[in-house]
């Protein structure tokens, strides 16, 4: 039985990793993939501290690897299919397999965005499609875009374009959103946002960049092509806790629930990054969640021995 195992190589857990080993625990991390996580396909990062002009993804995540390879991080490759935390050992059961336990696990297992699944999306994908205003809104200084969704995340996200694009069509399946009131009054207001009512993208065109949206009007049938720079898209997200069964307290989407110490429902169980339930999915909220969640399960593990 290891101290700590941490789930995930992403940016969280390649962060508890570098404050696990240096709290010199007995830690393992495991990944199902190779160690980056999400940000790996991210050309340019320019909001991540230390890197003035910015940093792709993956010399950014190759530097986070090549740190904990230092600190000799033992890394398995493995996907956690299940677990059991209901005694003072901790049971990874691996896809395939064979089982890992510790006395505290980190969950940094990260999340997906849903894809809306029309032409174009995936080959446009981090040239001009994108998932994250925060992220890509500033490269559209100027521009027009098409936003796709209709909850808080795609109006929030659609408002905050408006500081950089000359226009943001925000395209919506229904003839009203779901968003808050207030956020809806926000947007009608807005005179850089327009709405496409009862609408759906059904491809995204541009040969070697976003130059137009297809969408669909579900209503009259008709369909129209906007000109456009790129296209941000809110369909949902996904958190990677499927393996978790109800072993956890988790929100309405699935993510998992913690404290400000990233303590989750279960003692021993800890979770950082963008898996938690979170209002800012970002690099440097999955470090510093990360942080704090290492030191967490290395004062959980003090106190289990003593
Ligand atoms: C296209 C794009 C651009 C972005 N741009 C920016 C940006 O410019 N700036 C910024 O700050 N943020 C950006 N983000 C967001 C950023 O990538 C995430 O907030 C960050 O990666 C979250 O890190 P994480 O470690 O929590 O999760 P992830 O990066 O999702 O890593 C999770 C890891 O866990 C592994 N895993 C999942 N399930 C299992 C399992 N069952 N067993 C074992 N391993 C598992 C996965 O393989 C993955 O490696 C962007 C995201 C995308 C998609």
């Amino acid at each position: 039985m290891h101290d700590l195992i941490i789930v995930g190589g992403g940016p969280a857990g390649l962060t508890a990793g570098i404050y696990a080993t240096r709290a010199r625990l007995d830690v393992v991390l495991l990944e199902a993939t190779a160690p980056g996580g999400q940000i790996m396909v991210s050309d340019l990062v320019e909001n991540y501290p230390g890197f003035p002009g910015g940093i792709s993804g993956g010399e950014l995540m190759e530097r986070m690897t090549e740190q904990v390879k230092l600190l000799e991080l033992p890394i398995v490759s493995g996907e956690v299919a299940s677990v059991d935390f209901s005694g003072p050992e901790k049971i990874l059961h691996l896809t395939g397999g064979g089982k890992l336990s510790a006395k505290a696990v980190i969950l940094a297992t990260g999340a997906a965005h849903a894809r809306l699944g029309v032409p174009g999306e995936n080959r446009l994908f981090g040239r001009g499609v994108s998932f994250c205003a925060t992220c890509d809104g500033p490269f559209y200084r100027g521009k027009t875009v098409v936003a796709v969704g209709g909850g808080d995340t795609a109006v929030q996200e659609a408002l905050f374009l408006t500081r950089f694009a000359e226009k943001v069509y925000l395209v919506h399946r229904r003839d009203a959103l779901r968003a808050t009131r207030i956020l809806q009054e926000r947007a009608f207001a807005n005179p850089k946002l327009e709405m496409v009512w009862d609408s759906v993208a059904t491809g995204i065109n541009g040969a070697d960049g976003v130059e137009s949206v297809s969408v669909k009007n579900v209503k009259t049938g008709k369909s129209k092509d906007i000109a456009a720079d790129g296209c941000f898209i809110w369909v949902g997200i996904r958190p990677n806790t499927g393996f978790l069964g109800d072993a956890l307290v988790l929100d309405k989407g699935g993510f998992i629930v913690a404290d400000k110490h990233m303590a989750t429902s279960a003692p021993g169980i800890f979770a950082a990054g963008d898996v938690r339930d979170t209002p800012l999915r970002q690099v440097s909220t999955a470090v510093g969640d990360a942080a704090i969640a290492a030191m967490s399960a290395e004062h959980y593990i003090e106190e289990e021995k003593s």
